[in-house]
């Protein structure tokens, strides 16, 4: 078996896991919370990354995608808005 001594090698990999520093942000920003239409219970609505309202119900797996504008306007009458500490009031609501 011969060893690896190469310098290069081992500088360019200490370099890489310096740069690569991921930033730690939310994939999906949630705007409110709405009933959901199949189990209904209280649900976080999410943004897409295409600015496309959704929701992923975690007590029947349900997934809405509002695509339309009528959707979206309907979804807008019936969702709570949420900002801040608001979101983590609502989820001690909803635990038993
Ligand atoms: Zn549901």
């Amino acid at each position: 078996m011969k060893a690896h001594t190469s310098k290069g090698e081992k500088f360019s990999l200490t370099k890489n896991s310096m740069v690569s520093r991921p930033p730690l942000k939310p994939a999906l920003e949630q705007i409110g919370t709405v009933r959901c239409p199949v189990c209904g219970h209280e649900v976080a609505v999410h943004i897409t990354k295409t600015r496309r309202p959704f929701v992923n119900c975690g007590f029947c797996s349900a997934r809405i995608f509002y695509n339309g504008r009528e959707s979206m306007r309907l979804l807008l009458g019936q969702m709570e808005p949420v900002t801040g500490n608001d979101v983590l009031k609502l989820e001690k609501g909803e635990e038993r």
